[in-house]
């Protein structure tokens, strides 16, 4: 047997254990290892399910769960019933719908905040381009559905695209936003919810200005004021 053989059955074992679980229930990850026995690879192939639409819930997305157990969250594509899971039908979103959600997020990359053709704030010489993505990737299960859209700038699409996580549960973040210690902290962090943005605080706002002035202003501006921070710094 050769190891993509291994590979491709090993998949389908893990389909077919968690399809036989059943949706909105729990297994743990001995059950998983004691039935299928290419166990080595089973973290591995529970990330393929996710490709393939399957949400399958551990500890770190659902605090409710402890570390060695899962929840069957959606059965996705049955590729262990030899479904075979659904090509992206597009990768972008455009023409009205397009100017719609980047009316609706006020033309800011709804994860870092970014406004539309401005400089990253860490990289001034670096503008932002928004495109729009899906919360939930396409080969996920996303659709183009206008609550899966968002607008965002290239770098946060790029990471959005590399990461292989499942969104977090409406429980992690509702926890976590609790969490957070300081009230005024909480109070910044409900106003960006309620204006759907990060809005950048007072010091980005100056060092975006600051990235606009001509360059020999910039060197000026930069003098004087690190001239003053070393001062502070000394008394
Ligand atoms: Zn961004």
């Amino acid at each position: 047997m050769t190891n993509g053989e291994v590979r491709r059955s090993s998949r389908v074992l893990v389909a077919e254990f968690i399809a036989g679980i059943g949706e909105g229930n729990k297994f743990t990850k001995l059950d998983l290892n004691r039935a299928i026995p290419f166990y080595a690879q089973n973290d591995r192939r529970m990330r393929d399910l996710r490709e393939c639409g399957w949400v399958i819930d551990n500890y770190k997305v659902n605090p409710s769960l402890a570390p060695d157990e899962y929840l069957v969250r959606r059965i996705g594509v049955r590729i262990d019933l030899g479904e075979r899971p659904p090509k992206p039908a597009r990768k972008t979103v455009g023409g009205a719908k397009r100017r719609r959600i980047l009316e609706r997020d006020g033309h800011v990359c709804a994860i870092c905040g970014v406004p539309a053709g401005e400089p990253f704030p860490d990289a001034p010489g670096r503008r932002a381009v928004l495109t729009i993505g899906h919360l939930i990737p396409v080969a996920r299960g996303g659709t183009d559905d206008e609550n899966n859209l968002r607008a965002e700038c290239q770098r946060c699409g790029d990471e959005s695209r590399d990461n292989t996580l499942d969104p977090p549960t409406t429980d992690f973040v509702l926890t976590r936003a609790r969490n957070i210690r300081s009230r005024k902290e909480k109070k910044r962090l409900f106003a960006w919810m309620v204006a759907r943005r990060k809005d950048p605080d007072d010091t980005e706002l100056v060092f975006l200005d600051w990235c606009r002035l001509p360059h020999s202003e910039q060197l000026r501006v930069m003098q004087e004021f690190g001239r003053q921070v070393l001062a502070d710094d000394e008394g």
